[in-house]
């Protein structure tokens, strides 16, 4: 609790109770004390001289001699008094030579009271009222040299007839004197004291508000945060030094009234007004703003208003926050684009797509989704490395952008697959127009180092709202398109339509349960023995694919004959077949079993496969497997393929290497006999058709005779397939077939069968 000046001085001499404040206040007013002093001294000295002339009239008288001594004494006391204190630095020192002065005068007046005059008996008050009120002394010395003077002057003016009549009555005129100039000295102390402290309170007060205020400069001045003061109307009051630094120059410098002129956008700093006024005060209030040299840079503002002179002002921080802006931006863009060619990516993909939907659906206009799938791109990275293949994906995205609006989103999904979204004016069918521009544009020839490269593309498309309207849903629609795309022979555009959902779900999900059963090793080889009718020796045998399937146990071809249809499919049950029945050549022959010739089934699919003859010989090859003990089935639908070419180059590879080729399913396919001859075909299977009722159906009959004719005059083996019964088997002989197939000598067994089943023929 603060002290009021009252409390902290003493009851009774008015003095503050703290030594170290009276002694602060003393000392505050010494140079006055002192000029006091002299002058009351120098007064006395000098009047006590003139007192001379009054003196005069004890001449004659005992007294005389006793006034004079006295006189001198009381002038050389002054005088001498006087040099002290015109020495004296201290409250301390001027008190004790006014006390002393106070003392040795009292008792020379005291002489000089003894006249018994009327003068004397004036005096005798007259003097400690001088003590009390004329001389500045500590409150207790007043009190002691006032009343110790009293009864100097009393007992001089008295004596020596000490207890006369008037005693008790100047004594009590003394005492009361005494009592009244105390109040009046401890009164005058007390005021002089408060007056004095409030007077220092006020300094002090006023002190602490300029050393504030110099600090609140200081540090507005000198803060590293750019601070600027500016008035309602934004005429630019203050800045500080970080502020200058910032902006790049002074306000003055620039020429710079309002503060209107750093804004970008001139509405921000109305919105910045109007958010101050709500609260008083705005935080992080994102702008842009313009610095002296011109470059602009992302902020954020916090103001404060405050008042000066009355006058409503804004105080504003600015942080510059443009490279954290970037950095976000770069992150941003690092996670929602591809890095190779800088098109956003899935996530950000699905992220538009999504947002499209919904404003299509708010405006109720459409949008297409046009997914791309370049069709040859795993080839150039096989053949010409990855550095050709990110060439060529980089063209195409390159390609893809110039094709489309700003408004439309082209990104990448990965791989070699794209996508467009593009939204209104364009209707299904622009977007049909618009895939088959895509198509010709990927089409135009890539330079890429000395290989010219070019790509195809499969496009699906959907839309809505004709198609789907959840984002998922639109993209499975272009998706299916996009597969159906693919079906159809691909570098093609195909439109989804509901229809297809369903037959492509269904091969979809089939290549997803024969992708998986492949990686798990599910297909297997199954063999079937062809028997040499003549000599009745198995010579080889048919692999068969088996699906060892996890909950429908073994499955033949029949539950995934699309497989061999689809492309990609089925070069990947060809390349496992092979390799499989590769490594089971091999490992019957490490145990000196002749299994003879192992036929595999290729579909037309397959020949899709570049460098197909060529693979095969490798595996081989890698197995150790001589390349006569392979042989290959082909059905006649090879050479009506768009892929006829490949077809006559791979046979001749493979026929050249000296595997044998056998023509599958003679008879049922639309094949001209002009094939034979011009295909390197060694061996005719007549289909199982034609020999299921051959003892009874004479057309069958005539068919088989007609195609073993036709292997004997070529010069060909004829194999007769799905023999059931002995009858065929003597039919067959008698016509002159050469060999045999089916489930009258074995149904298709698993390779860890073989070699039993081989060494119970031999037996
Ligand atoms: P395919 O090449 O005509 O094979 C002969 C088919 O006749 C086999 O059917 C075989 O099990 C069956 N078969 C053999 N003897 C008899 C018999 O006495 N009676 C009856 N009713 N059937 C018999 P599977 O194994 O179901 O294969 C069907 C077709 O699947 C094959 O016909 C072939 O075109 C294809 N295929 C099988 N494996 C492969 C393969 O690895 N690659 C390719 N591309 N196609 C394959
Ligand atoms: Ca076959
Ligand atoms: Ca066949």
């Amino acid at each position: 609790m603060l002290e009021t000046p009252s409390q902290s001085l003493t009851s009774f001499g008015g003095e503050f109770r703290a030594p170290e404040r009276e002694a602060a206040f003393q000392a505050e007013r010494l140079p006055e004390t002192l000029r006091h002093l002299r002058l009351l001294l120098l007064l006395s000295a000098i009047l006590n001289t003139l007192f001379f002339i009054s003196d005069w009239r004890f001449y004659g008288t005992p007294h005389f001699y006793i006034a004079i001594a006295a006189r001198m004494i009381v002038v050389l006391i002054a005088l001498l008094c006087l040099w002290t204190i015109s020495r004296a630095t201290g409250f301390c020192q001027a008190q004790k030579s006014m006390v002393t002065w106070e003392w040795i005068n009292g008792a020379a007046v005291a002489l000089l009271v003894s006249s018994h005059s009327d003068l004397a008996l004036f005096i005798v008050l007259l003097l400690p009222s001088i003590y009390y009120l004329a001389v500045p002394t500590e409150f207790r010395w007043s009190m002691i040299s006032g009343a110790a003077c009293s009864v100097m002057m009393l007992a001089g003016y008295m004596y020596p007839e000490i207890l006369g009549s008037t005693t008790i009555g100047l004594v009590l005129a003394v005492v009361t004197l005494n009592f009244a100039l105390l109040l009046v000295v401890a009164r005058s102390n007390r005021l002089q004291r408060t007056e004095w402290a409030s007077t220092q309170a006020e300094r002090r007060a006023k002190e602490e508000l300029v050393e504030s205020r110099a600090m609140f400069e200081t540090m507005f001045k000198t803060v590293p945060i750019p601070l600027v003061v500016v008035r309602m109307d934004g005429a630019i009051v203050d800045t500080n030094d970080a502020a200058t630094r910032y902006f790049g120059a002074s306000w003055e410098t620039l020429g710079i009234q309002s503060i209107n002129e750093i804004y970008v956008t001139p509405t921000d700093r109305e919105a910045f007004l109007a958010a101050l006024r709500k609260d008083g005060h705005a935080d992080d209030f994102e702008t842009i703003v313009r610095l002296a040299d011109g470059s602009v840079r992302t902020v954020l503002l916090a103001g404060t208003t405050l008042e000066i002179g009355g006058i409503p002002h804004i105080m504003s921080a600015v942080v510059d926050i443009t490279e954290r802006k970037a950095a976000e931006e770069r992150s941003w863009r690092a996670a929602s684009h591809d890095t190779l060619t800088d098109l956003p990516n899935r996530a950000l993909f699905q992220s538009r797509l999504e947002q499209a939907l919904v404003q299509a659906e708010r405006n109720g206009t459409s949008i297409s989704l046009i997914l791309i799938d370049l069709d040859n791109f795993k080839s150039v990275n096989d053949t010409l490395g990855h550095d050709a293949g990110d060439a060529l994906l980089r063209k195409a995205a390159e390609r893809l952008r110039a094709i489309v609006r700003d408004c439309d989103t082209v990104a990448r999904l990965g791989g070699d697959e794209f996508v467009l979204i593009v939204g209104e004016p364009l209707l299904l069918d622009d977007a049909e127009a618009l895939a088959e521009r895509i198509l010709a544009s990927l089409k135009q020839p890539i330079s890429y180092k000395d290989d010219i490269l070019s790509a195809q593309a499969s496009i699906g498309i959907a839309s809505y709202p004709d198609h789907d309207s959840r984002p998922a849903e639109l993209m499975k629609d272009a998706d299916l398109a996009l597969y159906a795309a693919k079906a159809q022979g691909r570098n093609r555009a195909v439109v989804y339509s509901p229809d297809m959902r369903l037959h492509i779900e269904h091969k979809a999900s089939v290549a997803r349960s024969i992708n998986e059963a492949l990686r798990r090793g599910q297909i297997v080889p199954f063999y079937q023995p062809k028997i040499d009718l003549a000599t009745e020796r198995v010579i080889g045998f048919e692999a068969l694919a088996r699906w060892h399937h996890p909950e429908q146990g073994l499955l033949t071809p029949a539950a995934f004959a699309s497989a061999f249809e689809d492309p990609e499919l089925s070069i990947a049950i060809g390349g496992s077949m092979i390799r499989q029945v590769a490594a089971d050549v091999r490992s019957w022959l490490d145990q000196g079993i002749d299994c003879g010739r192992i036929a595999v089934n290729l579909s037309t699919a397959q020949f899709n496969w570049i460098g197909l003859a060529k693979r095969f010989l490798d595996v081989l090859h890698a197995a150790g497997v001589p390349n006569e003990r392979l042989e290959v089935e082909i059905t006649e639908t090879v050479f009506l393929g768009r892929s006829a070419s490949h077809v006559a180059a791979a046979l001749k590879q493979f026929h050249d290497s000296g595997i044998r080729i056998a023509l599958d399913d003679f008879g049922t396919g639309y094949a001209s006999l002009i094939h034979l001859k011009q295909f390197p075909v060694d061996d005719i299977k007549i289909d199982r058709s034609f020999v299921k009722d051959l003892e009874t159906d004479p057309d069958n009959a005539a068919i088989v005779l007609a195609v073993i004719e036709l292997g004997m005059s070529l010069g060909m083996d004829v194999i007769a397939e799905g023999v059931e019964t002995a009858e065929q088997v003597r039919f067959l002989r008698a016509k002159g077939c050469n060999q045999v197939q089916g489930n009258f000598y074995a149904i298709p067994m698993a390779a860890c069968d073989v070699p039993q089943f081989l060494s119970q023929k031999t037996a």
